[in-house]
């Protein structure tokens, strides 16, 4: 086994590094304060090959594998977990889905869009009451002839304002039936269809998250993704992939809290020694670094697994549960070696540790993960 940098993964880092350098880097504090969601970022990033990574080459995308999204993902996050998000429910969620279940003419008309970043995507499953237990959906789609009439609310959607397109999964059947839902895709503009209240939150905030309103919005039968009834089954599916860069988030922000803190160990004086030189700071950046290389080996894993077309429903489970548990702990570790400059804007630590809190919690909590790995394993 390699675990080195394929040449497209390190050409892919690079890449990012100079991006962060000159294009996030300098506004990413400005945008954390006043949650802007910065889209002109996302058309760069488009320009880039990066929000279509998983696009075969036919339909404008960049045609690269797990691999090479892992890593991009991480070396976003590294920087601004808000711009890795953002880049992942474009790239996983929305745009995956179209790509998994889409017929020939949806996948035309949109993954050329999606790939290059002129539309922004989202995705909706999440409803006000119905979380973990999305199959429990209210928002519902009666048949009208030819069309389909939407009414409900989706919430926590990312890019539910700005996105030109959503992917949403809502009720065409019985509440308790898994073949009881149905995924559309949506344009902005469609009558009866707008974005609700934006929440104001603690972390990943340049990464809008919004309300979607339905209100008698009638959609062409065209647009249903695949079959009727098949939308929470496709959504499962899309999730397993997803989880996967939300390991990768989950990577990047452990590794930028943990680099940053051990340079600050390093250049911190006290009691006339850098504090590194002490045993307590020394050991924790030894956990640091220890449980960052599993949750990497975790995620590759999986990434690779999803690559060879295998089934990654408990492997990309198990990476995003530690993955993301290991964001947490690290950033939380970050802080406490700035000590009271850690816990002050002027210093990074702080933002890791706002911003990884979401990766327990986002596409799944750690809690459904473990229910996901222990159905797999008790099967
Ligand atoms: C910034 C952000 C972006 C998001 N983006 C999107 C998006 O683009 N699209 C989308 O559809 N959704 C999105 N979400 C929603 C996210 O997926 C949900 O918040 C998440 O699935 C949890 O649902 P909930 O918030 O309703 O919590 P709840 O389901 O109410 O959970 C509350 C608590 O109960 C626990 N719990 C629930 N059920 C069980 C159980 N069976 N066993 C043990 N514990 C349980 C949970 O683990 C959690 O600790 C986003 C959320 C955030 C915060």
């Amino acid at each position: 086994m390699d675990f080195n940098y394929t040449e497209n993964q390190s050409m892919i880092a690079g890449m990012i590094r100079d991006f962060g350098v000159k294009h996030i880097k300098p506004q990413m504090k400005e945008w954390d304060e006043s949650q802007e969601f910065p889209v002109e970022v996302f058309k760069k990033l488009g320009e880039l090959g990066l929000m279509g990574v998983l696009v075969p080459t036919e339909y404008g995308g960049s045609g690269f594998g797990y691999l090479e999204y892992v890593t991009a993902i991480a070396e976003l996050s590294k920087i601004d977990g808000s711009i890795g998000l953002s880049m992942a429910a474009h790239n996983s969620l929305c745009t995956g889905h179209i790509l998994q279940f889409g017929n020939e003419a949806q996948k035309q008309k949109y993954l050329p869009k999606l790939a290059t970043a002129e539309w922004i995507g989202a995705w909706g499953l999440t409803e006000p009451n119905t979380g973990s237990d999305a199959g429990n959906m209210r928002t519902v789609a009666v048949q009208d002839g030819d069309h389909w009439v939407i009414n409900g609310a989706k919430n926590f959607i990312t890019h539910g304002k700005s996105g030109n397109v959503a992917v949403v999964i809502v009720r065409t059947g019985e509440v308790g039936d898994s073949h009881g839902m149905t995924a559309f895709v949506i344009e902005k503009g469609t009558p009866g269809f707008s974005a609700g209240r934006k929440e104001d939150k603690l972390g990943m905030r340049a990464s809008e998250t919004t309300e979607l309103i339905f209100e008698d919005c009638r959609v062409h039968q065209d647009q249903i993704l695949g079959k009727v009834g098949e939308g929470f089954i496709q959504a499962m599916k899309v999730l397993d992939g997803g989880r996967i860069s939300i390991a990768a988030l989950s990577l990047g922000i452990a590794q930028g809290a943990f680099e940053a803190a051990l340079a600050y160990s390093q250049e911190r004086n006290q009691f006339n020694k850098p504090i590194s030189s002490f045993q307590g700071i020394a050991f924790k950046l030894a956990d640091m670094a220890t449980e960052i290389e599993a949750a990497s080996l975790l995620t590759y894993q999986a990434a690779d697994m999803k690559n060879r077309g295998l089934n990654v429903n408990k492997e990309s489970a198990m990476a995003k549960l530690y993955a993301s548990e290991v964001s947490v702990r690290v950033a939380n570790e970050a802080v406490q070696i700035f000590g009271g400059y850690g816990f002050t804007k002027d210093y990074p630590a702080e933002k890791y540790y706002r911003d990884s809190k979401l990766c327990t919690i986002g596409e799944g909590t750690s809690e459904i993960q473990k229910l996901v790995i222990s159905r797999a394993i008790l099967k």
